[in-house]
């Protein structure tokens, strides 16, 4: 193999330009010229292809976001998007391609590769909601600046005698609530897995305060509702908490990621250019107790199931 693409695809997260200068310059160590298409599946239809040196990955390790760019493209659900596709990446003369991205670029991957082209996929997404991996590229940054805003609205909340109900990222993953919300030592974490008992949350934040605590954090995920709702049925029940939502939005995509997500996106993008090198397809790079692992995507669609570490929720619970 001679010349192979890389693409990021739906949302961005901090370590894929880590794993993109991976792809470029494991892919040069190989013998490998490795080629940009920019703007996901949308700029692979439309012929947005170009030459990628080791020079031009240069200073991007560091930074958040991704420099391929990245977009939503429901047409490559369709045959004919995915055929246009295949005809760009032979017109360009590329053989196989790496795809960066989460569970839906995942399907897009996959139908290249059931289209006889070869492609491997990286796990790039905050949620880290992709089955058959420990973590996904992105996560550990974002919980680790949903951990500093959470220790900014506590700060804010004690100063007031205040509960804050912190919506956080994750769609209909609770990782992101249960990582952050144990690491700030959130009086209650509700997240999609385990259903919430909001009598119970009650009587925990008014225990709290009735040893002496001046604040309450509940994180909350954003796949169980949205922070506004969670505040309305805690009012319902009891309206004597002085309570408001905090949604915290984009930022949580944002900054430059840590240094286990650079570990991560490098290794993750490393091995991809090596296994088309080997021949391989439809298969993604995962991490599984420290291991760079591969599984089909087949399998990562039907036989594995994402779950996220339900004792970490549990533990929390003896923590407040
Ligand atoms: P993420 O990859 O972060 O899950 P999306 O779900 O938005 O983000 O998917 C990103 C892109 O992947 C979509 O805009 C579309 O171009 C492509 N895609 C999503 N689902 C499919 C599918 N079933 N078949 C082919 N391509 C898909």
């Amino acid at each position: 193999m001679k010349r192979i693409g890389v693409m990021t695809s739906g949302g961005d997260a901090p370590g894929m330009n880590a794993a993109v200068r991976a792809v470029v310059r494991r892919g040069e160590s190989l013998g490998v010229e490795v080629y940009a298409i920019t703007n996901g599946y949308k700029g692979l239809v439309e012929g947005e292809i170009h030459r990628l040196t080791s020079n031009d990955v240069g200073g991007i390790l560091n930074r958040g976001g991704t420099m391929l760019f990245s977009a939503r493209y429901p047409e490559f659900k369709e045959k004919e998007g995915q055929l246009k596709g295949v005809e760009q990446l032979k017109k360009h003369g590329i053989e196989g391609v790496v795809v960066i991205g989460g569970d839906g670029s995942f399907r897009g991957a996959q139908s290249l590769s059931n289209h006889g082209f070869p492609t491997i996929g990286v796990p790039g997404t905050i949620d880290n909601d992709i089955a058959g991996t420990d973590y996904t590229l992105g996560f550990d940054t974002t919980v680790n600046t949903v951990v500093e805003a959470l220790d900014r609205v506590r700060d804010t909340a004690g100063s007031h005698g205040r509960v804050l109900v912190v919506e956080v990222m994750g769609r209909d993953a609770g990782d992101i609530a249960i990582w952050s919300g144990l690491s700030s030592g959130a009086e209650a974490i509700v997240i999609p897995e385990k259903p919430f008992d909001i009598n119970q949350i009650i009587k925990d934040l008014k225990d709290g305060f009735a040893e002496g605590k001046n604040q309450g954090l509940i994180v909350l995920a954003e796949g169980v509702m949205p922070a506004a709702e969670l505040v309305r049925q805690i009012q319902e029940v009891d309206h004597t908490f002085n309570i408001r939502e905090v949604v915290l939005g984009h930022i949580q995509r944002g900054g430059q990621p840590t240094a286990r997500d650079r570990v991560l996106g490098s290794s993750f993008g490393a091995r991809a250019v090596e296994l088309l090198t080997e021949g391989k397809t439809g298969l993604c790079v995962e991490v599984v107790d420290e291991e760079i692992v591969t599984n089909k995507f087949d399998d990562i669609f039907n036989n594995l199931k994402h779950e996220p570490k339900l004792h970490l929720h549990e533990l929390n619970k003896f923590l407040i």
